[in-house]
């Protein structure tokens, strides 16, 4: 399994902080390109396209700036050269400090009424994950490549935590505020979607509606389940239902009560 590193980015001119997932080596830099893993925001004029870049050597973490105005690590000033980083390093770039977090991500895993999985994305801190309506999201950004094929799935989830998907048309938003994960309703009053969003079957009344995992937000019929890593789960067979439950496969669904080894086709074990 490729490595992970987990970048807590924070921006000190705006206060703003994010988590970053990145597999190694990852670069970093303002330029819209999927090789910038860590995405800072472009109109900040002395951060370069790609400014620098994190790599794992026997040695341990190595930084190899690239940049025209350097970084700072440990205080000095590293510019066009190579550093070692220690296990809990820092960076700073420009008005950012870049640094090592430990963090435990919900998985945000979609689905569309016949199951088919969509997108598996972290719920990481920041902006969290957007949800919008595939056909809005086309004709705001005729140019973009959408994640999911507009056939399938007429919902589609954006990494917020990268700039290039801000100021896009959202139907609700996914954050997570130390360690609880919160489903953000209709964040922009302009683009009235008329999607009826519900949340384990029933209706969402509040405008931020605290989760936990196993959740189900369903927008439509597009389905997004509230996961965490290393625990299976069942989705029930009732077609009505396809909730998410804790195993034994020999229970009853904790929503609708149907055993759950009826499930046939549709039951899933992860
Ligand atoms: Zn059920």
């Amino acid at each position: 399994m490729q490595e992970k590193l987990y970048l807590g980015v924070k921006n000190h001119a705006s206060g703003d902080y994010f988590v970053t997932a990145c597999s190694l080596p990852a670069q970093i830099g303002k330029q819209h390109d999927v090789n910038n893993q860590v995405l800072l925001d472009p109109k900040y004029r002395t951060i370069s396209r790609i400014h620098g870049m994190i790599e794992r050597t026997t040695r341990g973490f190595v930084y190899t700036d690239s940049s025209a105005n350097g970084s700072r690590v440990g205080g000095l000033v590293v510019r066009d050269s190579r550093v070692s980083l220690s296990t809990a390093f820092q960076i700073e770039i420009e008005n950012y400090t870049i640094s090592r977090v430990e963090v435990r991500p919900f998985i945000i895993l979609s689905t569309n009424s016949k199951l088919t999985q969509l997108q598996t994305l972290e719920l990481l801190p920041g902006r969290g994950l957007g949800v919008g309506d595939v056909r809005a999201l086309n004709k705001k950004n005729p140019h973009r490549v959408s994640a999911v094929d507009a056939k399938e799935a007429a919902h589609e989830l954006l990494d917020l935590n990268r700039w290039t998907e801000w100021d896009m048309p959202l139907i609700g938003r996914l954050e997570l505020v130390e360690q609880q994960p919160i489903w953000v309703s209709d964040l922009d009053a302009s683009q009235p979607s008329g999607a009826s969003v519900r949340r384990n079957k029933g209706p969402l009344t509040q405008a931020r509606t605290p989760l936990t995992a196993l959740d189900v937000i369903e927008i439509d019929g597009t389905r997004i389940e509230i996961l965490t890593h290393h625990e299976s789960r069942i989705v029930c067979g009732y077609d009505r239902c396809h909730l998410l439950n804790q195993p034994p496969l020999e229970a009853n669904c904790r929503f609708c009560g149907h055993h759950l080894a009826n499930s046939g086709g549709f039951s899933r074990l992860l």
